[in-house]
């Protein structure tokens, strides 16, 4: 049930503070339309779990993910976008107006910005957790594949995606060890027989993960158990990349805005920052399950504040003008 208690009404409302929703909020807010930003549960979003980021334009020398999002926080704010901590649990519109129900009150607003990203499914094994984001556990190769050069590494995971991964990672490392829980591959003949000649590859099959092993500072090894025999195998390499799949964060506009079968939200087919309901604006990864990194995310950002600008100013003309809005 939404509450009736509104704190908050805004021209635009942007759900979600990663690098899509900031760079949003700092296009937004130059055009004077006084963004508020809810934060969600993770303010600044998946690249405060990671330690460097060296492909975001700009930082020739690389730069720490929390470093990069409190940046663009910065610059939102000084523009004057507003934050606010709080999550969104649903969405409704009444006419031309959207209610957000958070966890600690309703907010009303003009336009909403969906920036809600997609979380990587981990799998929960020993050590997963105390080695992510830095220190050999990742969820992207594209983005951690450079560190390592020359090393040795294991992907988990058996559909495209996973094997795409081990295919990337063969350009740097030594040897790419490609762990699935069954006996043939969920991705694409094409892809399948791409990894299999692959010299580099090693495919362990029907195989889990049972622990990640470090020394406290870095991953140096994998636990892994044989799920038809039952036995154990070390196995040691320097980095694990989990491909499994992503979480995308939707289900607070389930039944609101459209999904596709794996939860990402369906933009409109003319342009894909727009959702198909008048008002309501996509970015970044919650969007977009083909090209997850940061640059785009705040690409699409931009472009969903540019697009619920224009919409704004379009929505005034023909319904209640913006200033008579925010008064009422
Ligand atoms: C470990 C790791 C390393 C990475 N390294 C790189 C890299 O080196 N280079 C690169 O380009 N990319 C990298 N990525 C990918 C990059 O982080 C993502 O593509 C990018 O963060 C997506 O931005 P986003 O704003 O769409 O979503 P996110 O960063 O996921 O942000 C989503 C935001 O939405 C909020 N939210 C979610 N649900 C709700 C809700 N119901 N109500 C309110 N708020 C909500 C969250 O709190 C969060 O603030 C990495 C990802 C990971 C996990």
């Amino acid at each position: 049930m939404l509450t009736t208690k509104i704190i908050e009404k805004k021209m635009l409302i942007i759900i979600g503070s990663g690098c899509a929703g900031l760079t949003a909020a700092i296009y937004a807010a130059r055009a004077a339309l006084y963004p508020l930003v809810i934060d969600g549960n993770q303010p600044g979003g998946q690249l405060t779990t990671t330690t460097d980021i060296e492909n975001f334009p700009g930082f020739p020398d690389g730069i720490g993910g929390y470093e990069l999002v409190d940046r663009m926080r910065k610059q939102a704010e000084r523009f004057g976008a507003a934050f606010v901590s709080d999550h969104i649990r649903a969405m409704r519109n009444e006419g031309e107006v959207f209610y957000l129900d958070g966890t600690r009150t309703t907010y009303e607003s003009k336009a909403v910005i969906i920036a809600t990203g997609a979380s990587p499914r981990l799998l929960g094994a020993s050590g997963e957790a105390e080695y992510f984001g830095g220190k050999g556990v990742s969820t992207c190769a594209t983005c951690d594949g450079a560190f390592y050069r020359g090393k040795d590494v294991a992907v988990i995971g058996g559909g495209d995606s996973a094997v795409e991964e081990a295919i990337f990672l063969t350009r740097f490392c030594q040897k790419v060890y490609l762990i699935h829980r069954r006996d043939s591959l969920r991705a694409s003949a094409s892809m399948t027989r791409r990894i299999v000649e692959n010299p580099k590859v090693q495919i362990i099959w029907n195989s889990v993960l049972e622990e990640v092993l470090g020394n406290g500072l870095r991953v140096t090894g994998l636990r892994i158990c044989n799920v038809k025999t039952n036995i154990e195998q070390i196995l040691s390499c320097s980095g694990v990349f989990i491909a499994v799949g992503h979480k995308p964060n939707s289900s607070f506009a389930i039944g609101v805005i459209p999904i596709d079968s794996h939860g990402y939200f369906i933009p409109r087919a003319d342009d894909a920052s727009c959702s198909p309901m008048d008002g309501v604006f996509l970015a970044g990864d919650c969007s977009n399950s083909l090209y997850q990194q940061a640059i785009i995310a705040a690409g699409t950002g931009a472009r969903a504040a540019i697009a619920a600008e224009r919409w704004l100013v379009g929505a005034a003309e023909k319904c209640v003008p913006i200033r008579e809005y925010l008064q009422n």
